[in-house]
């Protein structure tokens, strides 16, 4: 999630929003309000500084938990908490919903359009962006898994294909309906495979007259050897316990 950093801003055409005036305390300023983010902001709860924290939210999201969201085990609200709520009891802080647009690394700025909050320090916790490897024309098919548009868009296309498969007489047109390609064995494409599995398997079961939804095809397809690439091949062993 890249924010760009310039240091040929001209400042007069933004204006400040209401942040501590300069010489008080220092100014610190934290982009993103993700793990990293409120994890920063807690620990300069007490600290002598002016925090300001900038999200283009106004909650934080627990991205571990998309998947139950894209396979509507559970509702958004599950997985996401108020930023103002969860940081409301620090007094050093003020919480900012904005889109940071750039940062003005010279003028020590941090630019949302054409308003500007100025720092002393500053912590940049925007996250990380889908990579498509090369291919983002892939982008248009594929929804990523990040945010929590991505997971609602994920449930939308699941619950209606089966939908339009219920409707479809043509059986190979309705088993075409029903298989889901999954580009990536990582730890979120499995689990992903594994939780649309579940909810075709138990929570759909029964639900439709003319398909059975257990029926639908997961192809889970990963460019390396195996899956979950970034683990361990075997099982990490306990270490065995000294025998004196
Ligand atoms: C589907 C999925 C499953 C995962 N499962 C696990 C797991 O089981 N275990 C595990 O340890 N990790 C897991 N992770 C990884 C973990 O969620 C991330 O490592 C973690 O969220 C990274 O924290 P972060 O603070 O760096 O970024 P994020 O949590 O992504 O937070 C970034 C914040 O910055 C904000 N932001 C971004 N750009 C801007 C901008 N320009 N202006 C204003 N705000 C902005 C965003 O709105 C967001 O709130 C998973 C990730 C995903 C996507």
């Amino acid at each position: 999630m890249g924010v760009n950093t310039t240091s040929s801003i001209d400042t007069n055409t933004t204006q400040d929003v209401q942040v501590q005036p300069t010489g008080v305390q220092p100014r610190v300023v934290i982009v993103g309000a993700g793990f990293g983010g409120l994890k920063a902001s807690k620990a300069l709860a007490t600290a002598p500084v002016h925090l300001t924290v900038i999200d283009r939210d106004n909650y934080h999201l627990f991205q571990p938990m998309l998947y139950e969201v894209a396979t509507a085990g559970l509702a958004p609200d599950d997985i996401s908490s108020p930023i103002r709520e969860t940081l409301k009891h620090q007094s050093n802080t003020e919480v900012l919903m904005a889109e940071v647009t750039s940062i003005d690394v010279q003028g020590q700025r941090v630019l949302m359009g054409d308003e500007s909050v100025p720092y002393d320090y500053l912590i940049v916790a925007t996250g990380a962006s889908n990579n498509y490897f090369g291919h983002d024309e892939w982008r248009q098919l594929a929804p990523g898994l990040k945010v929590l548009e991505d997971a609602l868009e994920i449930r939308d296309i699941i619950l209606s294909v089966f939908e339009v498969a219920e409707r479809e007489a043509d059986l190979e047109k309705r088993q075409a309906d029903l298989t889901f390609v999954l580009v990536g064995g990582g730890p979120t494409g499995v689990e992903l495979a594994a939780a649309m599995a579940d909810l075709m398997h138990k929570s759909m079961s029964g639900s439709f007259r003319h398909i059975r939804p257990a029926s639908a095809r997961i192809i889970l397809v990963e460019g390396e050897s195996r899956i979950m690439p970034s683990f361990p091949a075997s099982p990490v062993t306990q270490p065995q316990a000294r025998r004196n």
